[in-house]
């Protein structure tokens, strides 16, 4: 403690394998001044007691990509820094024990090769063949991963720590964080039990702390402590140190090899919270009590696969409390709360086949302030006010633990904590047969039961067409030739207000938005590296005013990124107005003759022009009608103080009820969507994808003279040829896409499906997905010259390509 010095331009706090990482990869980028701080000995926490199976396939290929990264490290590490890290390339099986399983595993194989990585299909036997002690009557088939491997946690963080001290880092151990001071909005240093230390950024690593050091700093990590056991057998003949690591889903558990013996441990469908009301003081290199009642059913499971179980020796028992997320996936990135604190925390017992990842990739963070790629699905600004609460964030995060390895159903919702955020109609919606899905809390219909003829309004999952199917297609049809009223009250709505707003706005999106009150545009706003970070719209109020609309999932951090993109000095304040508004789209060809029955105001095409913002009273209700479609068809938003919006439903349904107006869902508008060529943020477009290679450039003010964030990128890859471009796909109806499926053009690996959907009104499955040639370059020409086919669970599919929207109404135009 000496030692400590009372200034640091970086302060990391957590010596577990992710603060060691992170210091690593900051030593590494030759970054002075860091220090790192446990409050025990490195490893203390979480680290010291996992089990070390790295596994590295995920549904995400940048998360899958970041699990690759920590191989190629654990890879070359020792080498590097003299230290051992246990590290063994022996590869993973993953077993599948009944059709459907198998299909997911299928699945799974095919997503392997649209990343890239290396995924096998096996028999039983040949399962077998590489794990003798396992029996396999009941197996169906298997895969494996050559480049998986295990690890020893502790060797890994000690090794990374080495090579942070190598690189001029500063690691202090038994100095507890007790506080953080923060002045205007920004961290300025922490506090210690060694004394203050001023900083330019905090990086909490504190695993299952980090929700407690967060909130010194009025900052929200929504983790909490779970229970995790597993145990060590003595020997067992057989056992081979060249041993894959062997995950069996269907009974919930996995094995690796440990010193001649088994480790096995597993998820238990009834997880254990730990530390409920507050952790305790002082919890270090410490175990939980062994639970063996709680371990006994997955006992029972293994022992079925392995029999040598039976008679083994049980060496020890680990039980460890480890940090959880509501959604199974790690916290990174910069804290939407407070400026310069980051958060790399929730490892959800992947943190040792994570570590060496996610610190590199924080540590680009924390350096430049972008990560290297988009990171969308473990991004802090994911979570939203339903977060806040940590009881609701323990439920969800059970719930999340106990599915770990069960069947990852497509569409599958959560059944936790629900309902929590209702929209003014949700009663109603559920009497007219809604089947509600949530997102960030929020209770949204997915699509509507035919109640009268008994049809249920819940979800049946399988991998084929699942039971909502038809419901969908009635909906979607409905919107197409007549009308559908859905409820989009959830959507994350903004004002920006103040007398420099047109200025700011400009800086920030790349559209147009310097038009007249009563204009609606449709824009990005784009990084540095011209990736698109946000997609949504934007109405031009007042001079003063504009009152912007995006997606439910975006609301935090759509509001942190334009928040933060205010250029200094400037006039413009942004408010978060979702709560005062609940929205009905009411879209379809006969849309205007519904509302037009409902109001004196002059809805007509010249009176009411597509792109337009306008305050009206319709039903007696005043609110803000946008004109404005993301479904394809004529169609109004309708934005109304929450307050009017029953009012404002009822009368829409009887006033509809002559036009053959329906209720829709989110399903209905993702297939409507898709045929119209929409593009969906976090899905087709992201950080790492500029409008151009999105197809989006008409929405871009590139010809104007106008300066805004991201033009200089976009102006560089205007010189050159694209390295992919965004196009469509269709196929037999038959095939089920999802997203994820291998594109080849030419016989070749050119990409994969973002997205994969049913187009009801052409009759089609459609996919959206990069078609890249980073070499030679893409264009439209060499898109659609291409032959094609995606890959579907293996099976590879014919397919045709597209680029201009499947349907367009006002072109009377259906493509197939
Ligand atoms: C039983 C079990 C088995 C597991 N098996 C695997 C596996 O097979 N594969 C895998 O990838 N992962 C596994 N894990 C998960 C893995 O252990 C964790 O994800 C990983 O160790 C998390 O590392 P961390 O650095 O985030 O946190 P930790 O290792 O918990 O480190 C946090 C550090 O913060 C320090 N700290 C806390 N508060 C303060 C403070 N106020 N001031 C200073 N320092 C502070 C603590 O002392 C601690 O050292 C397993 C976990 C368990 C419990």
């Amino acid at each position: 403690m000496s030692e400590l010095p009372s200034s640091a331009k970086i302060v990391i706090v957590g010596g577990g394998i992710v603060g060691c990482s992170v210091a690593y990869h900051l030593g590494k980028m030759g970054l002075t001044e860091v220090l790192l701080l446990d409050r025990g000995k490195l490893t203390c926490g979480s680290t010291w007691h996992a089990a070390g199976l790295v596994g590295q396939l995920r549904t995400s290929a940048n998360i899958t990509q970041l699990l690759g990264y920590s191989v190629e490290l654990y890879d070359r590490l020792e080498r590097e820094t003299g230290l051992a890290t246990g590290w063994k390339r022996n590869g993973g099986l993953r077993l599948a024990c009944n059709p459907e399983r198998w299909t997911e595993v299928k699945r799974q194989a095919t997503t392997a090769t649209s990343f890239g990585l290396e995924m096998h299909l096996l028999s039983a036997k040949e399962a077998q063949d590489l794990w003798p002690l396992m029996q396999v009557d009941d197996v169906v088939g298997a895969a494996f991963l050559p480049t998986d491997g295990q690890a020893s946690p502790s060797d890994v963080a000690m090794s990374l720590a080495k090579g942070a001290r190598q690189n001029g880092v500063t690691i202090a151990e038994g100095v507890k964080l007790t506080g953080i001071e923060v002045e205007n909005g920004r961290v300025r240093a922490v506090v210690t039990d060694g004394g203050r230390i001023a900083c330019d950024k905090l990086v909490i690593c504190a695993g299952q702390w980090s929700r407690e050091i967060g909130r010194m700093a009025g900052v929200n990590i929504p983790l909490v402590s779970v229970q995790h056991q597993y145990l060590i057998t003595d020997t067992i003949g057989g056992v081979t140190s060249s041993l894959p690591t062997l995950r069996d889903p269907d009974r919930l558990i996995y094995w690796k090899e440990e010193v001649g013996g088994l480790v096995m441990g597993g998820y238990e469908p009834n997880p254990k919270p730990w530390a409920v009301d507050r952790l305790p003081d002082n919890f270090e290199s410490q175990l939980l009590e062994d639970d063996l009642e709680h371990f006994e059913p997955l006992l029972e499971l293994a022992a079925g696969r392995v029999p040598a179980m039976q008679s083994a020796g049980i060496k020890q028992f680990i039980n460890g409390p480890e940090s959880f997320t509501p959604d199974g996936n790690f916290i990174l990135g910069e804290a939407p709360d407070v400026r310069g604190v980051f958060v790399g925390a929730g490892f959800n017992a992947f943190g040792i086949a994570a570590g060496g990842g996610a610190g590199m990739v924080l540590a680009e963070w924390v350096a430049k302030g972008e990560p290297p790629y988009d990171l969308w699905p473990v991004d802090i600004r994911r979570f939203g006010r339903n977060h806040l609460d940590s009881g609701w964030v323990r439920t969800r995060t059970l719930e999340a633990y106990a599915k770990h390895y069960t069947m990852a159903w497509p569409f599958e919702e959560y059944r936790s904590g629900r309902p929590l955020r209702r929209s003014p109609l949700y009663a109603r919606l559920k009497a007219e047969g809604a089947c509600f899905g949530e997102k960030l809390g929020w209770e949204r219909p997915n699509w509507f039961a035919d109640l009268a003829s008994g049809e249920k309004a819940e979800d049946i999952y399988s991998y084929e067409r699942q039971n909502w199917f038809a419901a969908v297609g009635r909906e979607h049809k409905a919107a197409r030739e007549r009308v559908a009223v859905f409820d989009q009250t959830s959507f994350a709505k903004f004002l920006l207000v103040g007398r420099d707003v047109e200025q700011a706005l400009s800086w920030i999106a790349a559209n147009d938005v310097a038009k007249p009150p009563g204009h609606l545009i449709y824009t990005q706003m784009l990084n540095e590296r011209g990736g698109i970070e946000c997609d949504l719209t934007v109405g031009r109020l007042s001079p003063g005013e504009y009152y912007i609309v995006t997606g439910t999932g975006f609301a935090t951090h759509d509001f942190d990124w334009i928040s933060r993109s205010i250029p200094a000095g400037l006039d413009a304040r942004l408010i978060d107005v979702t709560s005062a508004y609940a929205v009905l789209s009411v879209m379809g060809p006969r849309s205007r003759e519904v509302l037009q029955g409902l109001t004196g105001h002059d809805l007509s095409n010249a009176g009411f022009p597509f792109g337009r913002v306008k305050r009206v009273t319709i039903a007696g209700a005043p609110m803000l009608a946008l004109r404005v479609t993301y479904v394809g068809e004529l169609g109004f938003e309708l934005h109304v103080p929450t307050e009017f919006a029953a009012s404002l439903y009822d009368a829409l349904m009887a006033e509809g009820r002559k036009h053959g107006t329906a209720n829709a869902g989110y399903r209905a508008i993702e297939s409507l969507r898709l045929e119209k060529g929409y593009r969906a943020w976090g899905a087709e477009i992201g950080p790492d994808h500029s409008p151009l290679v999105a197809g989006l450039a008409w929405a871009v003010k590139l010809r104007s003279n106008t300066p805004f964030q991201g033009r200089a990128a976009l102006e560089a890859q205007v010189a050159k040829p694209l390295p992919r471009l965004l196009a469509g796909f269709t196929t037999d109806p038959s095939i089920v896409l999802l997203g994820r499926e291998t594109i080849y053009r030419d016989g070749k690996r050119v990409g994969w499906l973002t997205t994969g959907g049913f187009g009801y009104t052409v009759n089609r499955s459609i996919g959206y997905g990069y078609v890249r040639d980073p070499e030679s370059g893409v264009d439209r020409a060499k898109v659609l010259s291409g032959c094609y086919e995606l890959e579907v669970a293996t099976d590879r599919v014919p397919a045709k390509v597209f680029l201009d929207p499947l349907y367009d109404p006002t072109m009377s135009r259906i493509k197939s």
